[in-house]
């Protein structure tokens, strides 16, 4: 069986341009990235602004297991479905990041049949953007030095300095560190860290900003530190969004790829959904929805981190809810959370399927939960049997929900149209009639309690000592209003990773609130969740070479 890399290498690919005719995009609405890439110029988005905005498809998924959902492989191949079925389609990815890549996951492409291409290139640098954000990042973080050093204007504890340096890599050894040691002119000593750049506030501006102007006023936003008398310091203070806003304007433009069917597909902006927010870049699904008909989109892990990030932080920001939601679910996946070990996923085993599927139901309950249509795809997998399979679809149906079985992976936009035929006709019932889960005004703990209670299913939010001081605090200064960013394991509902299926009667518990003023949210930080990931016993990177003439082997 060929591998991901060899199929996506052994791919023809229409020029960058002969895609962006597609969506009617010109030479001149393109900023070409060699053959196959390129990326959005601002007049072509700005141009766009007055068309209609097509449907908007959410594509999530159910807690993920090692055994693997196939997310991004759907998502891929109901966008190359609907275009075989004549419904003018683009598709909006996350970039994936090197972390993952050298580590476990692998890539954020796709998989089998259903894939955007050039892998290679999305995989490792694509067009600069995650060294756009590290360096924008660790730039602010220079200059916060460079201030402490310079006489310190603003009167800054370094002691008390939230912002951290950033690296796109998993890297534990950098998780704290200590900079400026050597004597007076190498700095002012002072305890940082280093987080993976998808958890940087940067990233989630870049995400969010819907132009230059939010972008630079986001930056400004940013709050660093606090002075020795707790007063907050921004970046407005320091002066310098004008300097990070320029390191991150090609960044803030879309890059526009293909699938291996030649479906425009935005990848663009990559916060993890765990320890981030989870979901592609505003400006490229806003600009998707005024190129297609039907837009494609995914938010990373379950729906109880992604989808409900992108339901409560995304669709304010984009000012549109999805007209369909579709939840990805896998027979390995189900069977694992009803207790089947790895190496015995083989093996058929209804019983453990029935037990594993009220994660699913969990995370149909949580979607319908915001009134808006879902349909459940059942990535197949060539180990499923028969009497699986059907079992599936049969509990899906008793709950009187729509599923479609899909194959995308093998059979490319085919395995797909039976889900994009579901889709279809969810969006033309019209019975989207979007509830957001908490009101803007709610105080920060309530919505906290919101997202514990109604979407993870646990009982009561239990906070830290820490945790308590600076809610006492976030309110003091006025900020206890902004939507939470929970950052919590994603393997299950809970803040325990063991805790798989569907658990009941749990709490959460909240060490730490971080405040992103620029982003517009307030990260809550649960149980011993990472901002910078270590690598596993076995890195993907040891699969990794390249060939004398510059082939990417390995990767995948
Ligand atoms: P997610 O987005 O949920 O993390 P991906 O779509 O990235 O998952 O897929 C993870 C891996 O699983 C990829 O290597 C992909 O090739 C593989 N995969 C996905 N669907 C299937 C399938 N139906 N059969 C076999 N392998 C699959």
């Amino acid at each position: 069986m060929k591998t991901d890399i060899e199929i996506a290498q052994e791919s023809k690919m229409k020029t960058i341009q002969e895609v962006a005719e597609t969506i009617e995009l010109t030479e001149n609405d393109l900023d070409v990235y060699g053959k196959y890439k390129a990326k959005i110029n601002f007049s072509a988005m700005e141009r766009s602004k007055s068309r209609e905005d097509g449907k908007l498809i959410l594509v999530t998924s159910i807690n993920p297991t090692p055994a693997g959902e196939g997310k991004s492989t759907v998502t891929i191949g109901l966008g190359d479905a609907l275009n075989a079925l004549n419904k003018q389609t683009m598709i909006a990815l996350r970039e994936p990041s090197l972390g993952p890549v050298m580590g476990i996951k692998g890539g954020a492409t796709g998989g089998g049949l259903a894939q955007v291409v050039p892998m290679e290139d999305i995989n490792l640098h694509f067009t600069g953007d995650m060294h756009a954000i590290t360096t924008a990042n660790n730039a602010l973080s220079a200059l916060i030095d460079n201030h402490i050093q310079q006489g310190n204007q603003l009167d800054l504890d370094p002691r008390r300095i939230l912002w951290k340096r950033v690296l796109d890599l998993n890297d534990r050894s950098l998780r704290q560190v200590i900079v400026g040691l050597g004597g007076p002119i190498q700095g002012t000593p002072r305890e940082d860290g280093f987080d993976i750049t998808v958890a940087s506030e940067i990233m989630a501006i870049l995400c969010l900003a819907t132009s230059i102007e939010d972008l630079k006023l986001r930056l400004s936003q940013i709050m660093v530190g606090f002075t020795y008398d707790r007063k907050p310091v921004c970046v407005g203070d320091l002066k310098i969004e004008g300097a990070l806003a320029l390191l991150l304007k090609e960044a803030l433009q879309p890059n526009l790829v293909q699938t291996l069917f030649h479906t425009p597909t935005f990848v663009h902006g990559g916060p993890f959904a765990n320890i981030a927010h989870g979901c592609n870049s505003i400006l490229a699904t806003k600009t998707a929805l005024k190129l297609a008909d039907y837009v494609v989109t995914e938010a990373g892990f379950g729906a109880d981190l992604g989808g409900e990030k992108f339901l409560d932080i995304k669709v304010p920001a984009l000012d549109k809810a999805p007209d369909t939601v579709v939840i990805v679910a896998t027979i390995r996946a189900l069977k694992m959370h009803g207790g089947v070990s790895k190496d015995l996923l083989q093996e058929e085993d209804t019983v453990a399927l029935e037990k594993g599927f009220s994660n699913l139901q969990k995370h149909i309950e949580s979607m319908q939960r915001y009134q808006v249509p879902v349909v459940v795809a059942i990535n197949e997998f060539v180990t499923d049997t028969e009497s699986e399979k059907n079992l599936l679809v049969q509990l899906c149906e008793n709950l009187g929900v729509k599923v479609a079985r899909t194959n995308v992976w093998g059979l490319g936009a085919d395995g797909g149209k039976e889900l994009a035929q579901l889709v279809l006709k969810a969006i033309e019932e019209n019975t989207n009639t979007f509830a957001p889960l908490y009101a803007e005004q709610t105080p920060l703990l309530e919505k906290v309690e919101a997202v514990v209670k109604q979407i993870y299913g646990g009982e009561s939010v239990v906070l830290s000592t820490k945790a308590e001081k600076q809610l006492a605090q976030l309110k003091q200064y006025g900020w206890d209003l902004l939507p939470v960013c929970m950052a919590k394991t994603q393997y299950s509902l809970a803040d325990d990773a063991s805790l798989i299926g569907r658990p009941r009667n749990f709490s959460i518990h909240i060490r730490e609130f971080i405040p992103k003023l620029g982003a517009g949210f307030i990260v809550a930080l649960t149980s011993d969740v990472m901002t910078m990931p270590g690598l596993p016993k076995k890195p993907a990177a040891l699969n990794m070479d390249v060939t004398n003439d510059g082939k990417a082997i390995g990767l995948f």
